[in-house]
Protein backbone atom coordinates (compact mmCIF):
# COMPACT_ATOMS: atom_id res chain seq x y z
CA UNK A 1 0.00 0.00 0.00
CA UNK A 2 1.08 3.30 -0.84
CA UNK A 3 2.07 5.58 1.79
CA UNK A 4 -0.79 8.20 3.16
CA UNK A 5 -0.56 11.67 2.92
CA UNK A 6 -0.07 13.29 5.49
CA UNK A 7 -3.59 14.56 6.04
CA UNK A 8 -4.63 11.01 6.11
CA UNK A 9 -3.02 9.79 8.96
CA UNK A 10 -4.83 11.49 11.16
CA UNK A 11 -6.64 9.04 13.38
CA UNK A 12 -10.21 10.68 14.59
CA UNK A 13 -12.53 9.43 17.33
CA UNK A 14 -15.18 11.04 17.53
CA UNK A 15 -17.94 10.98 20.46
CA UNK A 16 -19.75 12.64 22.73
CA UNK A 17 -19.52 16.36 22.24
CA UNK A 18 -18.16 16.91 25.94
CA UNK A 19 -15.61 13.16 25.71
CA UNK A 20 -11.85 13.90 25.90
CA UNK A 21 -10.30 12.06 22.72
CA UNK A 22 -7.72 10.37 21.78
CA UNK A 23 -4.60 12.54 20.14
CA UNK A 24 -4.43 11.47 16.62
CA UNK A 25 -1.05 10.20 15.54
CA UNK A 26 -0.44 13.51 12.76
CA UNK A 27 -2.45 16.19 11.73
CA UNK A 28 -1.80 18.14 8.69
CA UNK A 29 -2.86 21.95 8.66
CA UNK A 30 -2.54 24.87 7.11
CA UNK A 31 -1.19 26.89 9.68
CA UNK A 32 1.56 24.04 10.25
CA UNK A 33 2.21 21.20 8.72
CA UNK A 34 3.02 17.79 9.94
CA UNK A 35 1.96 18.55 13.28
CA UNK A 36 2.97 14.66 14.96
CA UNK A 37 0.90 14.95 18.13
CA UNK A 38 -1.74 17.38 19.37
CA UNK A 39 -3.74 17.67 21.82
CA UNK A 40 -6.71 15.62 21.97
CA UNK A 41 -9.78 17.28 20.76
CA UNK A 42 -13.27 17.92 21.61
CA UNK A 43 -16.10 17.44 19.08
CA UNK A 44 -18.73 21.04 18.93
CA UNK A 45 -21.60 21.19 16.88
CA UNK A 46 -22.03 24.27 14.85
CA UNK A 47 -23.52 26.16 11.88
CA UNK A 48 -21.89 28.10 9.53
CA UNK A 49 -24.09 29.67 7.28
CA UNK A 50 -27.18 31.97 8.82
CA UNK A 51 -28.73 35.21 8.10
CA UNK A 52 -30.25 38.12 10.56
CA UNK A 53 -31.99 41.13 9.70
CA UNK A 54 -28.82 42.94 9.13
CA UNK A 55 -29.43 40.94 5.36
CA UNK A 56 -32.72 39.43 4.62
CA UNK A 57 -33.68 36.97 7.07
CA UNK A 58 -36.17 37.72 9.56
CA UNK A 59 -34.98 37.91 13.05
CA UNK A 60 -32.53 39.82 15.02
CA UNK A 61 -28.83 38.34 15.39
CA UNK A 62 -30.12 37.66 19.10
CA UNK A 63 -32.93 36.05 18.36
CA UNK A 64 -30.73 34.10 15.84
CA UNK A 65 -28.35 32.80 18.02
CA UNK A 66 -30.88 32.03 20.84
CA UNK A 67 -32.32 29.67 18.81
CA UNK A 68 -29.14 27.84 18.06
CA UNK A 69 -27.83 27.90 21.37
CA UNK A 70 -30.84 26.65 23.47
CA UNK A 71 -30.98 23.64 20.33
CA UNK A 72 -27.65 22.61 21.53
CA UNK A 73 -25.29 23.77 19.19
CA UNK A 74 -21.52 24.85 20.20
CA UNK A 75 -21.12 27.57 18.11
CA UNK A 76 -23.25 29.60 15.03
CA UNK A 77 -21.80 31.68 12.42
CA UNK A 78 -23.34 34.17 11.48
CA UNK A 79 -22.98 35.38 7.72
CA UNK A 80 -24.81 37.90 6.60
CA UNK A 81 -24.87 39.13 2.87
CA UNK A 82 -22.00 41.56 2.71
CA UNK A 83 -22.59 42.34 6.06
CA UNK A 84 -20.35 41.24 8.86
CA UNK A 85 -22.61 41.48 12.20
CA UNK A 86 -21.11 42.43 15.12
CA UNK A 87 -20.52 38.87 17.40
CA UNK A 88 -18.47 40.60 20.73
CA UNK A 89 -22.19 41.94 22.25
CA UNK A 90 -23.65 38.89 21.44
CA UNK A 91 -20.99 36.12 23.16
CA UNK A 92 -20.98 38.87 26.24
CA UNK A 93 -25.15 37.93 26.37
CA UNK A 94 -25.27 34.00 24.96
CA UNK A 95 -21.35 32.48 25.20
CA UNK A 96 -20.27 30.31 27.72
CA UNK A 97 -17.48 28.59 28.14
CA UNK A 98 -17.10 25.36 26.42
CA UNK A 99 -20.55 25.28 25.94
CA UNK A 100 -21.70 27.92 23.14
CA UNK A 101 -19.53 31.09 20.79
CA UNK A 102 -20.85 33.17 18.26
CA UNK A 103 -18.37 33.28 15.32
CA UNK A 104 -18.16 35.96 12.98
CA UNK A 105 -18.85 35.93 9.61
CA UNK A 106 -20.17 37.13 6.40
CA UNK A 107 -21.68 35.44 2.60
CA UNK A 108 -19.70 37.31 0.57
CA UNK A 109 -22.58 37.59 -1.98
CA UNK A 110 -22.03 38.60 -5.76
CA UNK A 111 -23.90 38.59 -9.17
CA UNK A 112 -21.81 37.41 -12.34
CA UNK A 113 -24.03 37.74 -15.33
CA UNK A 114 -27.46 36.23 -14.19
CA UNK A 115 -25.14 33.93 -12.02
CA UNK A 116 -25.27 34.02 -7.94
CA UNK A 117 -22.06 33.40 -6.75
CA UNK A 118 -21.60 33.20 -2.82
CA UNK A 119 -18.82 31.82 -0.58
CA UNK A 120 -18.88 31.93 3.05
CA UNK A 121 -16.02 33.27 5.39
CA UNK A 122 -15.93 31.94 8.88
CA UNK A 123 -13.70 33.82 11.64
CA UNK A 124 -12.88 36.72 9.72
CA UNK A 125 -11.54 40.07 11.30
CA UNK A 126 -13.20 42.17 9.48
CA UNK A 127 -15.59 43.15 6.60
CA UNK A 128 -14.48 41.47 3.41
CA UNK A 129 -15.82 43.81 0.47
CA UNK A 130 -17.02 41.92 -3.02
CA UNK A 131 -15.66 42.74 -5.96
CA UNK A 132 -17.68 45.46 -7.79
CA UNK A 133 -18.25 43.89 -11.28
CA UNK A 134 -17.15 40.66 -11.56
CA UNK A 135 -16.93 39.35 -15.26
CA UNK A 136 -16.12 35.46 -14.46
CA UNK A 137 -17.37 32.73 -12.03
CA UNK A 138 -13.85 31.29 -11.29
CA UNK A 139 -12.31 35.02 -11.06
CA UNK A 140 -15.15 35.73 -8.12
CA UNK A 141 -15.07 33.30 -5.66
CA UNK A 142 -11.18 33.69 -5.86
CA UNK A 143 -11.86 37.31 -5.07
CA UNK A 144 -13.80 36.13 -2.09
CA UNK A 145 -11.70 33.44 -1.47
CA UNK A 146 -8.93 35.63 -1.23
CA UNK A 147 -10.20 38.33 0.95
CA UNK A 148 -11.67 35.80 3.36
CA UNK A 149 -7.95 34.14 3.88
CA UNK A 150 -6.49 38.11 3.83
CA UNK A 151 -8.68 38.51 7.32
CA UNK A 152 -7.50 35.38 8.77
CA UNK A 153 -10.62 33.19 8.05
CA UNK A 154 -11.72 29.91 6.42
CA UNK A 155 -13.97 30.51 3.52
CA UNK A 156 -16.35 28.11 1.95
CA UNK A 157 -18.51 28.42 -1.78
CA UNK A 158 -21.91 28.16 -1.14
CA UNK A 159 -24.63 26.29 -2.71
CA UNK A 160 -23.26 25.38 -6.09
CA UNK A 161 -26.17 24.95 -7.70
CA UNK A 162 -28.25 28.11 -6.46
CA UNK A 163 -29.43 29.80 -9.83
CA UNK A 164 -27.01 27.00 -11.27
CA UNK A 165 -24.11 29.09 -11.20
CA UNK A 166 -20.93 27.24 -10.31
CA UNK A 167 -19.79 23.78 -11.74
CA UNK A 168 -17.60 21.18 -10.77
CA UNK A 169 -15.00 22.32 -13.55
CA UNK A 170 -15.09 26.02 -12.38
CA UNK A 171 -14.91 24.96 -8.13
CA UNK A 172 -11.78 22.55 -9.77
CA UNK A 173 -10.15 25.65 -10.73
CA UNK A 174 -10.45 27.76 -7.36
CA UNK A 175 -6.82 28.03 -5.05
CA UNK A 176 -7.12 27.98 -1.52
CA UNK A 177 -10.07 26.79 -1.52
CA UNK A 178 -10.92 23.09 1.46
CA UNK A 179 -14.62 23.84 1.70
CA UNK A 180 -17.97 23.93 -0.18
CA UNK A 181 -21.30 22.67 0.81
CA UNK A 182 -22.87 19.48 0.09
CA UNK A 183 -25.87 20.07 1.67
CA UNK A 184 -27.26 23.49 2.03
CA UNK A 185 -31.17 23.72 3.76
CA UNK A 186 -32.53 26.26 2.08
CA UNK A 187 -35.24 25.04 -0.22
CA UNK A 188 -34.19 26.22 -3.72
CA UNK A 189 -30.67 25.63 -3.73
CA UNK A 190 -31.39 22.53 -5.83
CA UNK A 191 -29.31 20.31 -3.68
CA UNK A 192 -29.77 17.24 -5.64
CA UNK A 193 -29.08 18.48 -9.02
CA UNK A 194 -31.18 17.86 -12.42
CA UNK A 195 -31.80 18.69 -15.81
CA UNK A 196 -28.27 17.05 -16.63
CA UNK A 197 -26.66 19.23 -13.82
CA UNK A 198 -24.83 16.81 -10.90
CA UNK A 199 -26.54 16.96 -7.11
CA UNK A 200 -23.98 18.13 -4.77
CA UNK A 201 -22.55 14.82 -4.08
CA UNK A 202 -22.19 13.94 -7.27
CA UNK A 203 -20.21 17.39 -7.42
CA UNK A 204 -17.84 16.52 -5.06
CA UNK A 205 -17.43 12.88 -6.21
CA UNK A 206 -16.43 14.46 -9.58
CA UNK A 207 -13.86 17.11 -7.90
CA UNK A 208 -12.26 14.28 -5.76
CA UNK A 209 -12.06 11.51 -8.39
CA UNK A 210 -10.38 14.78 -10.71
CA UNK A 211 -7.72 15.39 -7.97
CA UNK A 212 -9.23 17.64 -6.22
CA UNK A 213 -9.05 16.96 -2.65
CA UNK A 214 -12.12 19.51 -0.87
CA UNK A 215 -13.91 18.88 2.32
CA UNK A 216 -18.05 18.52 2.45
CA UNK A 217 -19.98 21.05 4.75
CA UNK A 218 -23.69 20.84 5.79
CA UNK A 219 -24.93 24.11 6.76
CA UNK A 220 -28.76 25.87 7.38
CA UNK A 221 -28.22 28.94 5.59
CA UNK A 222 -31.25 29.91 8.00
CA UNK A 223 -33.02 32.58 7.17
CA UNK A 224 -36.40 32.59 8.66
CA UNK A 225 -37.30 31.87 12.35
CA UNK A 226 -41.02 32.70 12.41
CA UNK A 227 -42.11 30.44 10.05
CA UNK A 228 -42.37 27.08 11.18
CA UNK A 229 -44.01 24.14 9.38
CA UNK A 230 -43.61 26.53 6.01
CA UNK A 231 -42.01 24.21 3.54
CA UNK A 232 -40.99 27.42 1.60
CA UNK A 233 -38.93 28.70 4.29
CA UNK A 234 -35.18 28.38 5.29
CA UNK A 235 -35.59 27.59 8.33
CA UNK A 236 -33.05 26.25 11.05
CA UNK A 237 -32.13 23.19 12.34
CA UNK A 238 -31.94 21.01 8.88
CA UNK A 239 -27.86 20.72 8.10
CA UNK A 240 -24.90 21.32 10.53
CA UNK A 241 -21.20 20.06 11.42
CA UNK A 242 -19.41 18.11 14.13
CA UNK A 243 -16.14 19.70 14.45
CA UNK A 244 -13.05 18.43 16.16
CA UNK A 245 -11.11 20.99 18.10
CA UNK A 246 -8.94 21.76 21.50
CA UNK A 247 -11.16 24.12 22.12
CA UNK A 248 -14.02 25.96 21.84
CA UNK A 249 -12.78 29.03 20.13
CA UNK A 250 -12.67 30.67 16.65
CA UNK A 251 -9.48 30.26 15.45
CA UNK A 252 -9.60 26.12 16.64
CA UNK A 253 -13.15 25.56 15.15
CA UNK A 254 -12.05 27.71 11.73
CA UNK A 255 -8.69 26.00 11.02
CA UNK A 256 -10.24 22.27 12.09
CA UNK A 257 -12.52 22.65 9.75
CA UNK A 258 -9.68 24.26 7.30
CA UNK A 259 -8.24 20.96 7.80
CA UNK A 260 -11.14 18.53 7.13
CA UNK A 261 -11.71 17.59 10.81
CA UNK A 262 -14.98 17.14 11.10
CA UNK A 263 -18.46 15.21 9.68
CA UNK A 264 -21.21 16.87 8.25
CA UNK A 265 -24.75 16.16 9.25
CA UNK A 266 -28.55 16.52 8.67
CA UNK A 267 -29.49 14.41 11.72
CA UNK A 268 -27.41 11.36 11.94
CA UNK A 269 -24.46 11.27 15.23
CA UNK A 270 -21.44 9.52 14.73
CA UNK A 271 -20.89 7.91 18.29
CA UNK A 272 -16.80 6.80 17.06
CA UNK A 273 -15.39 7.38 14.12
CA UNK A 274 -11.34 6.72 13.19
CA UNK A 275 -9.60 6.70 10.17
CA UNK A 276 -5.76 5.40 10.06
CA UNK A 277 -3.50 4.43 6.98
CA UNK A 278 -5.42 1.42 7.11
CA UNK A 279 -8.85 0.98 7.96
CA UNK A 280 -11.54 3.45 8.72
CA UNK A 281 -14.35 2.64 11.47
CA UNK A 282 -17.47 4.33 12.57
CA UNK A 283 -19.88 3.51 15.13
CA UNK A 284 -23.22 5.35 14.48
CA UNK A 285 -25.14 6.71 17.46
CA UNK A 286 -28.48 5.02 17.03
CA UNK A 287 -32.16 5.84 17.79
CA UNK A 288 -35.08 3.60 18.52
CA UNK A 289 -36.77 2.75 15.39
CA UNK A 290 -34.26 3.59 12.99
CA UNK A 291 -32.27 1.67 10.89
CA UNK A 292 -29.01 2.21 8.81
CA UNK A 293 -26.91 1.72 5.77
CA UNK A 294 -23.49 2.81 6.27
CA UNK A 295 -21.81 3.19 2.28
CA UNK A 296 -18.03 3.43 1.80
CA UNK A 297 -18.19 5.21 -1.12
CA UNK A 298 -14.98 5.71 -3.74
CA UNK A 299 -13.97 7.82 -6.83
CA UNK A 300 -16.77 8.59 -8.90
CA UNK A 301 -19.34 7.75 -6.24
CA UNK A 302 -19.07 3.87 -6.80
CA UNK A 303 -19.91 1.70 -4.20
CA UNK A 304 -17.09 0.17 -2.29
CA UNK A 305 -18.61 -1.59 0.52
CA UNK A 306 -22.02 -1.28 1.98
CA UNK A 307 -22.46 -1.94 5.92
CA UNK A 308 -26.11 -2.53 7.88
CA UNK A 309 -24.26 -2.63 11.51
CA UNK A 310 -23.79 0.72 13.84
CA UNK A 311 -20.58 -0.57 13.86
CA UNK A 312 -19.24 -0.92 10.54
CA UNK A 313 -15.60 -0.55 9.09
CA UNK A 314 -13.50 -0.97 5.51
CA UNK A 315 -9.75 -1.68 5.30
CA UNK A 316 -8.21 0.06 2.24
CA UNK A 317 -6.50 -2.33 -0.91
CA UNK A 318 -4.29 0.43 -1.21
CA UNK A 319 -5.36 1.69 -4.51
CA UNK A 320 -8.84 3.05 -4.16
CA UNK A 321 -7.14 6.66 -4.33
CA UNK A 322 -10.08 7.87 -1.37
CA UNK A 323 -13.00 6.85 0.70
CA UNK A 324 -15.46 8.91 2.12
CA UNK A 325 -17.96 7.88 4.65
CA UNK A 326 -21.68 8.21 3.98
CA UNK A 327 -24.52 6.99 7.00
CA UNK A 328 -28.16 6.72 5.36
CA UNK A 329 -30.60 6.60 8.38
CA UNK A 330 -33.96 5.21 7.04
CA UNK A 331 -36.28 8.00 7.50
CA UNK A 332 -33.38 10.19 5.12
CA UNK A 333 -31.14 11.93 7.59
CA UNK A 334 -27.80 11.62 6.97
CA UNK A 335 -24.01 11.87 7.73
CA UNK A 336 -20.93 12.54 5.59
CA UNK A 337 -17.28 12.13 6.59
CA UNK A 338 -14.57 13.71 5.16
CA UNK A 339 -12.62 11.53 2.34
CA UNK A 340 -9.81 9.69 3.74
CA UNK A 341 -6.65 10.16 0.56
CA UNK A 342 -5.66 6.55 -0.10
CA UNK A 343 -2.22 5.94 -1.75
CA UNK A 344 -0.31 8.51 -4.10
CA UNK A 345 -2.80 8.95 -6.84
CA UNK A 346 -5.51 10.43 -4.70
CA UNK A 347 -6.89 13.58 -4.80
CA UNK A 348 -5.03 16.84 -3.06
CA UNK A 349 -5.19 19.85 -1.91
CA UNK A 350 -5.32 23.37 -4.18
CA UNK A 351 -2.13 25.80 -4.78
CA UNK A 352 -1.75 27.60 -1.37
ZN1 LIG B 1 -26.19 32.29 -0.52
ZN1 LIG C 1 -26.97 32.43 2.76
Amino acid sequence: MRQLSPSCRRALLAGTLVAALVAPAAVRSRASQDVSSPAPGRWFKGNTHTHTVNSDGDSTPDEVVRWYREHGYNFLVLSDHNYLTPTSGLNAVHGAPDKFIVIPGEEITMMVSTKPVHVNGVAIASYVAPPSSPDDVVGAIQWAVDGVRRMGGVPHVNHPNFGWAVSVEQLARVERLSLFEIYNGHPQVNNVGGGGIPGLEEMWDGLLTGGRLLYGVAVDDAHHFKRPGDPTASGPGRGWVYVRAQALEPRMISEALDRGDFYASTGVELADYTADEKHIALNVRTTAWSRYRVQFIGPEGRLLAEKTDADASYTFTGSEGYVRVKVIESNGLMAWTQPVVVGASGPKQSKQ
